[in-house]
């Protein structure tokens, strides 16, 4: 073993593993040094929850690590997220309202087998050159807080087999997930409001949803076994219940819930979680209890308030951190490790700049106040919207609106490489006028507009089947991902797409409006003054109608009757 490293990455997981493959692939003569506490291989199935990924996640597992051959062969292909809402008969799934897509994505994704991945992954690393040590806990870390410093004055030890080791490194990455050794060493924490609590646990075996029901109708909805591909979300006041499938033929099965509906006390241990499916999710009890006997259940674990915040992320002082060690939000779109990708990427380019001899000052800043903006406004998606999870309604909608808005604008920003571009990220978001801004304003606005509409919302719907891509908008956002853009027209594409988002925002205030308030169906919106508890620009050149295609498309999402327009005879 060296005992001096150009990087250093505390901890061994699936943000460590993937911090080293992508260095390695710009730098294959970096040294890295990976201290990992676990004593041997990760066990498959059950080992770390965060199995399901989407579409910016899957882009850079594929794409920018290179991993695609070994995930179409070793770990599921996904279908997307599915959703079940309440109804008045839940131990009927048919009769409940179904979210999903029908046909095959054109987009890939995948379901991770975490273990499987890490321990190719950990090989694929040391093949390249990388030294990966198990068995390994990082002790103590003493950084040297100077720019000028030398190239190997960060200290990291560690103990193996008993005995305590120090190596010296030009960078510090601390990948321990919720260990946060840097957080916790420089105080850097921050509070996040959004206190969330989870429980899960594996079974041995294939849990095909499909075989739920006999109702041949909604089985034909879909092409046999699809179902059993997405990541399915049984949704009702308070909380979601979560089945994903493993490429080891297990089944990770997860309760989240918001301890304001659901306290934490009443499924904070497997039996009491069992409990709680037969109270809430009566048909999941029905289908799950038989195969957690005995030797099925493979492991149970619980989280509580697993929403955390951090102050810092990237230093021109050569540490940062990344993965959960930083920040994490919430795992209702699967975007854990969409953040890893960012992370990544943006602390990537700061290694690589500064072992290049580039002053990385300024973009380690610009990063870190980019990356802590990106996690405050995806914020509001979660905070407090626990309690729309009662209501199909609205959560269709909230769910093809947040959609629209990754697809439209994250995504395109990341496969084309544009978060590490100085120039754009400035265009982007220096100004108060800028897209980036003017984007994170208008979905603020939304996700407090669908509060705003939850006490005029309570009415159960059923037998319903609803399609992401039956709306033109979001098949054309979704398949845009693939599509290379050129730089200097980034900046016009995002244009285009907020413009089509104001258009969609536009299109849902009016249908909600016209039922809730008694307004036109028709009447033109400022996107920027949505609101159903105030004054709403209807008048100044502002305000917008969505274009006949947009209002066709956000309608699909809509369960009532469609309001005729008011005309008015004066
Ligand atoms: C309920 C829930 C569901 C989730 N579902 C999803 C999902 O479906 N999709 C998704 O993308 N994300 C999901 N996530 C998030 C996902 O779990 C994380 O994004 C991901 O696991 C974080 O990876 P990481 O490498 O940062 O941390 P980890 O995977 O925890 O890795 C940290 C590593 O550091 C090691 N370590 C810790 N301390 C030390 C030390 N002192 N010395 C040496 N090593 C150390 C640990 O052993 C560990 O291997 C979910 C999270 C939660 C809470």
């Amino acid at each position: 073993m060296n005992k001096n490293y150009d990087v250093v990455i505390l901890g061994g997981g699936l943000a460590g593993l993937t911090l080293s493959l992508q260095l390695k692939k710009h730098k294959p003569d970096i040294s890295i040094l990976i201290l990992e506490r676990r004593e041997t291989e990760a066990p498959l199935a059950a080992h770390k929850v965060g199995e399901s990924t989407v579409e910016l996640a899957s882009h850079y597992l594929r794409e920018v690590l290179d991993l695609k051959g070994y995930l179409e062969e070793h770990e599921l292909p996904k279908h997307g997220l599915r959703f079940f809402f309440k109804s008045n008969t839940k131990e009927d799934i048919s009769s409940r309202v179904e979210l999903g897509p029908r046909f095959r994505l054109p987009v890939p994704s995948h379901q991770l087998d975490r273990g499987t991945l890490e321990n190719y992954m950990a090989k694929l690393t040391v093949e390249k050159g990388s030294e990966y040590l198990l068995g390994a806990k990082v002790s103590n870390v003493e950084l040297v807080n100077s720019p000028q410093s030398t190239d190997h004055s960060h200290k990291v030890s560690f103990i193996k087999n008993g005995k305590e080791e120090t190596v010296s490194c030009r960078w510090v990455a601390d990948a321990s997930g919720r260990g946060s050794i840097l957080k916790r060493k420089l105080q850097f924490q921050k509070p996040m409001e959004h206190h969330i609590n989870t429980s899960w646990w594996r079974l041995k075996g294939v849990i095909d949803i499909d075989e739920w029901s006999n109702n041949k109708e909604w089985k034909n909805y879909l092409e046999p076994h699809l179902r059993y591909l997405s990541t399915v979300h049984f949704l009702d006041k308070g909380y979601w219940l979560w089945v994903i499938p493993l490429g080891t033929k297990n089944t990770s099965i997860g309760i989240v819930a918001d301890p304001d509906i659901h306290p934490f006390e009443t499924f904070n241990t497997y039996e009491k979680s069992v409990e709680w499916m037969r109270v809430n999710e009566p048909l999941a009890y029905k289908m799950l209890e038989p195969l957690g006997r005995g030797e099925g259940l493979m492991d149970f674990r619980i989280l509580k308030h697993f929403a955390h915040h951090t102050q810092r992320i990237y230093s021109s002082e050569r540490w940062a951190v990344t993965g959960e060690s930083g920040a994490f939000l919430d795992p209702f779109y699967s975007p854990g490790s969409d953040f890893i990708s960012l992370n990544n990427t943006w602390l990537s380019d700061l290694i690589l700049r500064d072992i290049a001899g580039e002053d990385i000052a300024l973009r380690a800043q610009v990063y870190e106040q980019a990356h802590l903006a990106w996690v405050d406004s995806f914020l509001p998606i979660y905070q407090e919207k626990y309690k729309l999870m009662g209501s199909a309604q609205i959560m269709v909608m909230k769910i093809f609106w947040d959609w629209a808005v990754y697809w439209a604008i994250p995504c395109v920003l990341f496969v084309n490489n544009a978060f590490t571009d100085l120039r754009l990220l400035r265009d982007l978001f220096a100004s108060q006028n800028s897209l980036g801004r003017k984007f994170a304003e208008l979905h603020k606005r939304m996700q407090d507009f669908f509060l705003e509409w939850l006490p005029y919302e309570n009415r159960i719907f059923e037998h319903r089947y609803i399609d992401p891509f039956d709306l033109k908008l979001l098949r054309e956002f979704q398949s845009a991902i693939t599509v290379d853009i050129e730089t200097k027209s980034l900046m016009e594409q995002i244009a285009i797409n907020l413009n089509k988002l104001e258009q969609m925002a536009v299109a849902i205030f009016r249908l909600v409006s016209s039922e809730v308030k008694g307004t036109s169906p028709d009447i033109k919106v400022n996107p920027y003054t949505i609101t159903l508890n105030g004054e709403v620009d209807t008048t100044s050149d502002k305000a917008i109608a969505p274009s006949p295609e947009i209002t066709k498309d956000v309608e699909v999402m809509w369960f009532y009757e469609k309001k005729e327009t008011i005309v008015d005879s004066q």
